[in-house]
């Protein structure tokens, strides 16, 4: 496996000093070009587990822009993994660019019918016969498991200055989790939903870090000390608009730092808006999280 670079850096902004705060960013996107961000935290404990077990075959799932997918297929190649993507929907004909990398990363694709997906892990063995596979590891969609916040767990002990807030984005929550299990009693982690009616997402921390804190036999039970930002979502899940765009071209003009219109510049919108309302007290330090996937940037920004 790799070290990796992920720099905490500061941004400026006259915004930041009015309000008396101070903005950092933990640079995840930078961990690797095609496995980047929380996509490798997620997976690194997976692969270190199939390798454990001797299984060399790794099967996931995931919707055809799946960032999970794309970076699953990356870290099979590289580990020397056979990777199997499940998709969900019509078999495409003339692949999109996500569906594309990960074929030519050698991974295999089976797709299911969305009616079919929405039973896909009770339906693996079966999907799995169809292709007479064996010897293999599954990991949930999105890394969504005990493992995946073991990965995301590992964010805050990188960082080495004091900090009041920790932002990311979510999808499944999972890195939420992460960053929540290992905070102290004064810190606090918020998530912005890049989905719409995110508020499920509660939950699904909740019981992601009681998975994780049985898998690991930890008695910490910390599963409180964070909050989900649900109005920032820009119409749901991949939907954005000329307002998201304009936001990601001043923030990368600003900045020289690329976001995506998916997850990243959902979150940074909100933290803009939320240090604009006076969220955040003076004196206060705030780390954001950036989980990449900007291999998937809209070209239209
Ligand atoms: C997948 C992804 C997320 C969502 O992470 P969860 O752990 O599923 O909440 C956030 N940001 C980026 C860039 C992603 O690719």
């Amino acid at each position: 496996m790799f070290t990796i670079p992920s720099p905490l850096i500061k941004l400026n902004d006259l915004l930041f000093d009015e309000a008396g705060i101070e903005l950092f960013i933990k640079r995840d996107d930078l961990i690797h070009p095609q496995i980047s961000g929380n996509k490798w935290r997620k997976l690194k404990f997976n692969f270190l587990e199939a390798e454990k077990l001797n299984k060399r075959t790794i099967v996931t799932f995931g919707g055809a822009y799946s960032n999970h997918i794309y970076a699953t297929a990356a870290a099979g190649k590289l580990f020397g993994y056979k990777t199997i993507g499940i998709i969900r929907g019509e078999e495409q004909i003339i692949l999109n660019p996500t569906l594309n990398f990960a074929t030519e990363c050698g991974m295999e694709l089976i797709y299911l019918s969305r009616e079919e997906y929405k039973n896909k892990e009770i339906n693996i063995d079966k999907t799995i016969l169809k292709y007479s596979l064996n010897d293999f590891y599954i990991i949930s969609e999105g890394g969504s498991n005990a493992l995946g916040v073991k990965g995301c767990a590992e964010i805050v002990n990188e960082i080495d200055i004091p900090f009041n807030y920790i932002c990311c984005p979510c999808g499944t929550g999972t890195t939420l989790a992460g960053l929540v299990s290992d905070l102290n009693n004064s810190q606090t982690a918020i998530g912005f939903s890049a989905l719409k009616g995110g508020d499920f997402l509660v939950d699904d921390v909740k019981t992601l870090l009681s998975d994780y804190y049985k898998h690991e036999r930890k008695e910490s039970s910390r599963n409180s000390n964070f909050n989900l930002q649900t109005d920032y979502h820009f119409g749901g899940y991949a939907k954005s608009n000329e307002v998201l765009f304009d936001f990601i071209r001043t923030f990368e003009k600003r900045h020289s730092i690329l976001i995506e219109q998916v997850y990243t510049a959902k979150m940074f919108f909100g933290i803009y808006e939320l240090i604009k309302i006076g969220y955040f007290k003076k004196g206060e330090t705030i780390i954001a999280l950036h989980t990449g996937g900007v291999q998937g940037r809209d070209g239209k920004i």
